[in-house]
């Protein structure tokens, strides 16, 4: 089939003979002849998580039994994943923690960055239409500290920085439209009045170059269950600047934040550095399967993931920019953008199921928004190209009426 896509197709063909990532692709289970374009919701399984889990299952809990919590190394190993993870951070090892979930850390962070603050600084900013969670957790911990959550545009927050902020959360990369902050530049900005940042990089680590010290990041924040592929609820992770351990301030105080948990002191020590953010049991098994994502994230590398991504939307983009459709409106910013892309069409929740009928698999997103996630290990450039077509085919041919209007699914 001759059309405009073809420029494209041999564009892409090209751009994947030259691919370093490409042999990455096959170390993923992925159904054959599936366009998986929401690696940024729920990354592939590597073929070696599987592998790694049946043979912790059966060997470490199912034969050694307690002694694999020092034999099998399970103690160390939030910490072990945290430092795995430092590399595509731009951290120290010693910098990072593997543990609970992006809200629970954040409420972690959150609490370590307002009780300094003082009583003078009371304002905490987060942007409005951005992930809930974030700005909620927040709200709730404000709640708790005679603090204020404000949520205002993105265009609003840099001259709200004042004298009465304490901190501002933001998502480096935006769930919906994938529009970037400039991090050094607003770190730097927050830090001349006096703020810290709180950064969420879900939608960054694995996808976008990050390098959180020479940004001077003082909190981080992020996800493992997307583009780490650390499997569904995946432990996130937190990151604290180095000069901020010794003042760190755990909300959460528990026996595996102490210094020496098998002491069983009744006073409460706090762990050296990050350490101290742990409170609970870790859940091992699913610790090891995000080492097993971040250790092959970590092999790929930074840039090198960073650049395949940009390449990946420059080229679905190139051909969503060729859909004739008063209809449809790309949101994503053509520079200064994530991983993914999302048009906005008031069809927007049929197209996504017309797609996944058609075998190009993408999240729909209240309102209206069909979001595209280009997953740089296992997306290859031609198939960028091929759901930029079907999409083309699918407006074209209203394929959507085909369905019927189903009730949307309790996850989009
Ligand atoms: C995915 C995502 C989360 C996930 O939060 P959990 O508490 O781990 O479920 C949080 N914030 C942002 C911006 C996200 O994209």
């Amino acid at each position: 089939m001759g059309d405009r896509f073809d420029d494209l197709a041999r564009a892409a063909q090209a751009l994947d003979a030259a691919d370093p990532l490409a042999p990455f692709r096959a170390r993923f289970r992925l159904p054959d002849g599936l366009i998986y374009l929401d690696g940024n919701s729920l990354g592939p399984l590597p073929a070696a998580t599987a592998r790694q889990l049946a043979q912790a299952v059966a060997d470490d809990w199912g034969g050694r039994l307690i002694a694999s919590w020092n034999e099998a190394g399970w103690i160390d190993l939030p910490a072990a994943v945290g430092a795995a993870l430092a590399p595509l951070l731009g951290a120290a090892p010693d910098e990072v923690i593997a543990c609970d979930s992006v809200s629970v850390n954040l409420f972690k962070l959150g609490h370590a960055a307002l009780v300094p603050a003082g009583p003078g600084r009371r304002v905490v900013l987060a942007e409005a239409g951005d992930f809930p969670t974030d700005a909620q957790v927040l709200e709730g911990l404000c709640a708790r500290h005679g603090a204020t959550l404000l949520r205002l545009p993105r265009a609003q927050l840099p001259q709200r920085l004042g004298p009465d902020v304490a901190l501002l959360v933001l998502s480096h990369v935006h769930y919906r439209t994938a529009a970037m902050w400039d991090m050094a530049g607003m770190t730097a900005a927050a830090h001349a009045a006096g703020a810290r940042v709180l950064w969420d990089l879900s939608h960054s680590t694995g996808a976008v170059a990050l390098d959180l010290n020479a940004a001077g990041v003082d909190l981080a924040v992020g996800c493992g269950y997307k583009y780490l592929n650390g499997g569904p609820g995946a432990p996130a992770f937190a990151f604290v600047a180095r000069r901020h351990h010794a003042t760190l301030e755990t909300p959460i105080r528990g026996w595996m934040g102490h210094a020496a948990p098998f002491a069983f002191e009744d006073a409460y020590r706090p762990a050296p550095g990050v350490r101290r953010l742990l409170a609970g049991t870790p859940p091992i098994l699913s610790l090891l399967a995000l080492h097993e994502g971040v250790r092959i994230a970590a092999e790929a590398g930074s840039g090198r993931l960073a650049a395949k991504a940009q390449a990946l939307v420059r080229l679905f983009r190139a051909g969503v920019e060729t859909i004739d459709d008063p209809d449809l409106a790309i949101e994503t910013p053509a520079a200064g953008h994530g991983a993914h892309l999302t048009v906005r069409h008031p069809e927007a929740w049929r197209i996504v199921r017309a797609l996944a009928a058609m075998g190009v698999v993408g999240d729909y997103r209240e309102p209206e928004g069909a979001r595209f996630g280009f997953s740089p290990m296992v997306v290859t450039h031609a198939q960028a190209v091929e759901a930029a077509r079907r999409l083309a085919h699918v407006l074209a041919g209203r394929h959507w009426d085909d369905l019927a209007l189903l009730p949307k699914a309790a996850v989009t």
